[in-house]
């Protein structure tokens, strides 16, 4: 553990590939980039699906683009860009959402994480998982990463974007052996301690709120920040979020663990000036928590199981359903189906039973055809 981490916090309005160079130039030197002279360097943006970046689900391309020169300026040696999607199809390569284009712009290697996957124990767990095989041949991992909500963890930031370094549908299975927040959460440190990124950037110039990670609204920021500590960003995401940090999953199991920072300094805009009263977060299930924390002392998975089955469950709007079946393939529970009535009209239907609340469904929904937490279940 680092005793002080630093986060640079500053204004960038718009994406502008100019401003966005000079924003993260300055930011990357206040923050301790480490040298990157002849190093190789695997850049993770965030690509949950290849959408267009108007949707900000994915990091902006021209981040990306600001990364990539920021990196070749100080000497990288060769540097490498990939992530895996939700559902990673072969050959994917991040078209739709710019990243593609910015890499053969800039002369930088795009890896598909679906060929030669190392197999990997992940710190602190018994659980060992294919991750990206460019792993074994880099020097270091910058997380690029979006501000964003997330129904399930409430933030995603520069340490749960490390999730998509496991390719493909290994990231749904995670989430049956990893079922509760704190579970995930622990999985998601467990892979940051393997992987230990050297330095994380997140755009934050135009974020998500409520429904995130894919299906929130686009929430103008205007900020870029800069870390040497993927822990330290995540606070200070959390914080300008309006969330209280003790509330996210993967803080406190960092916490627990006493990885996080002693010390956090913002050398330019300090994070908890930047609240943002009015923004939508996820809201935090207290109840659950609660009973959780009184339950999981004592009792086996099963109990934990039906506990699990408090937190809100997905509906699905069948109106806005195009019948894609993304849900159903991603599903880990095997809890949904695509069910024919008797008039031959289809519906996704979901065994509440099966369902683990882990929210994948939702991510996935190309229309916002699934929603979680409704109004009446905010702050409860
Ligand atoms: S129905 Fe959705 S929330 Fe429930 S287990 Fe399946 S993917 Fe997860
Ligand atoms: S992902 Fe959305 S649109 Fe596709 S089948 Fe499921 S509910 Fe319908």
């Amino acid at each position: 553990m680092n005793s002080t981490a630093y986060v640079a916090i500053d204004r960038c309005e718009n994406y502008n590939q100019e401003q966005i160079f000079s924003c993260l130039k300055e930011l990357c030197e206040k923050a301790n980039m480490p040298d990157v002279r002849d190093r190789k360097v695997l850049v993770k943006p965030n690509i949950l699906s290849d959408a267009k970046p108007e949707n900000c689900i994915t990091t902006h391309p021209e981040v990306v683009r600001a990364v990539i020169r920021i990196l070749k300026e100080n000497g990288a040696s060769e540097i490498y860009v990939g992530d895996s999607p939700g559902l990673h199809n072969p050959g994917f390569c991040g078209k739709n959402c710019g990243i593609q284009d910015v890499c053969v712009q800039e002369g930088a290697i795009w890896c598909n994480f679906l060929q030669n996957p190392a197999t990997k124990r992940i710190n602190g767990t018994k659980t060992k998982l294919p991750m990206a095989g460019i792993l074994d041949e880099v020097d270091m991992v910058f997380s690029v990463c979006k501000f964003k909500t997330h129904t399930l963890m409430y933030s995603t930031g520069a340490t749960k974007n490390l999730f998509g370094l496991v390719p493909n549908l290994n990231k749904a299975v995670c989430h049956t052996k990893y079922p509760s927040k704190e579970s995930f959460a622990k999985l998601i440190v467990g892979i940051h301690e393997t992987i230990k990124p050297a330095f994380c950037i997140m755009d934050a110039i135009i974020g998500m709120e409520g429904a995130g990670p894919a299906n929130g609204k686009p929430r103008p920021i205007n900020i870029l920040l800069a870390s040497d500590s993927c822990y330290a960003m995540d606070t200070a995401e959390a914080l300008i979020m309006g969330y209280n940090v003790d509330d996210i999953p993967i803080l406190n199991e960092a916490r627990s663990r006493h990885l996080l920072p002693q010390n956090i300094e913002y050398p330019i805009l300090d994070a908890r000036n930047l609240v943002i009263e009015d923004f939508d977060r996820v809201p935090i299930s207290r109840k659950t928590r609660f009973i959780r924390s009184l339950v999981l002392p004592f009792f086996s998975t099963p109990i934990l199981k039906r506990k699990q089955r408090r937190e809100p469950a997905p509906q699905f709007n069948d109106k806005r359903c195009i019948r894609c079946l993304r849900c159903v393939n991603i599903c880990p529970a095997k809890a949904l189906e695509l069910k024919e009535e008797a008039d031959k009209t289809k519906h996704v239907v979901c065994d509440y039973k099966k369902c683990i609340r882990c929210y994948c469904c939702h991510e996935m929904c190309p229309v916002d055809a699934i929603t979680v937490h409704n109004r009446e279940n905010k702050e409860k």
